[in-house]
């Protein structure tokens, strides 16, 4: 999975540029997701209707109808979403400061003046009274998203998160040079532990030895998630 976030004050934008990205990205058949912080209460899980009920004793509600399915989870962290998605690529509307915190590079997008002060190392671009080619942002978006480093600084690619995306951003790296980005990733207890990419090469093997022996398995399979739970 590979993030890239959009911050910018009100009315600068920023929906209706994460709606053509999404859309050229769909066009491109990748799969998408797209995260958005909101300021306001959001309405659909008002104080009576049968999710909220739900919601007071169950840690998720689901309410499905001929058209959608609906998870209404508590409030959780950027980090906490992002753990919950398993699509190629997430873009992230608002959540500014956490973006910094887990070191997601964005675009600012700036009404006039208006937002200036947010450029900072982790912005890979700049647009300015909505004057953009979307051909060009995709092109950046595609170049510059990274695999969520969660701060984890481990080390591997020879500098910490921050320094990793400002590099990535400068063009001295590239995102797939972070050991996040192997395509294997160990959660233990809720927590993401790094792992280099030789270990992650002998688990990929592994797995997927074991796995295309199986019945009922593809023989190219696109992604294999294994959940060890307590008993
Ligand atoms: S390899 Fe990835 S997770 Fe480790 S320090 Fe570098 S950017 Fe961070």
């Amino acid at each position: 999975m590979r993030v890239i976030g959009v911050i910018g004050p009100k009315k600068s934008g920023k929906t209706t540029l994460i709606c053509n990205i999404l859309k050229k990205l769909k066009d491109m058949n990748i799969d998408v997701a797209a995260v958005k912080h909101s300021f306001h209460d959001v309405e659909v899980d008002k104080e009576g209707t049968d999710s909220y009920n739900f919601k007071l004793y169950s840690n998720v509600s689901i309410l499905a109808d001929n058209s959608k399915t609906v998870f209404f989870y508590n409030k959780m962290n950027l980090y906490g979403i992002l753990s919950k998605l398993n699509n190629e690529f997430v873009i992230i509307e608002g959540f500014k400061e956490q973006l910094k915190e887990l070191n997601i590079p964005k675009i600012l997008m700036v009404k006039g003046d208006e937002g200036s002060e947010l450029l900072d190392s982790q912005t890979l671009m700049m647009i300015k009274d909505y004057n953009y080619n979307i051909d060009e942002v995709v092109e950046k978006v595609l170049e510059k998203s990274i695999v969520p480093t969660y701060s984890l600084n481990c080390g591997h690619c020879g500098y910490n998160c921050k320094l990793f995306v400002e590099k990535v951003i400068s063009g001295e790296l590239r995102w797939n040079q972070c050991v996040m980005a192997t395509g294997v990733e160990m959660i233990v207890d809720g927590k993401t532990i790094p792992i280099n990419p030789f270990v992650s090469q002998i688990i990929k093997n592994t797995l997927k030895g074991i796995i295309s022996s199986l019945k009922g398995v593809d023989n190219e399979p696109k992604n294999i998630s294994i959940n060890i739970k307590k008993i």
